[in-house]
């Protein structure tokens, strides 16, 4: 079921809320910059998401094709979400760190589903051979 949960950064610049269902699944991927950041995400539509406060604090770092924007806080350097564009996704969506949302549950996320992508070699939609390290 849909919940809407609250997020933000570590030093509480930036605050969000967003709609989702952590049971439809989150992902880990083992592309470099989210091995680096350990980023554990959730995807949601954009219109899902809304920032709350924080727009001046948010950096936007991108990298090889720029698709992706990486967005975290220039102050504690947490990054709550990133914003993406995939036409197989229907547009634009977020991909949610689902560590920042302060208030899921610890069962909450126990119980979420993940999904692994072996974005390390643009296959998102494998597994990579080996897991346990994400
Ligand atoms: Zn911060």
């Amino acid at each position: 079921m849909k919940k809407t949960y609250h997020g933000s950064c570590h030093c509480g610049a930036v605050r969000f809320q967003c709609e989702l269902d952590l049971a439809e699944g989150t992902s880990k991927c083992n592309c470099s910059i989210c091995t680096k950041s350990r980023m554990w995400k959730a995807i949601v539509p954009a219109e899902s998401l809304q920032l709350l406060q924080g727009a001046e604090a948010l950096t936007d770092y991108q990298f090889g094709r720029a698709v992706v924007h990486h967005l975290f806080c220039s102050r504690c350097g947490v990054k709550p979400f990133g914003r993406v564009h995939v036409a197989q996704l229907g547009g634009e969506v977020y991909a949610v760190n689902v560590a920042c949302l302060d208030d899921a549950t610890e069962l909450e996320l126990a119980e979420a589903p993940v999904r692994f992508e072996d974005g390390r070699n643009d296959r998102w939609e494998a597994s990579p051979c080996e897991t346990r390290h994400l």
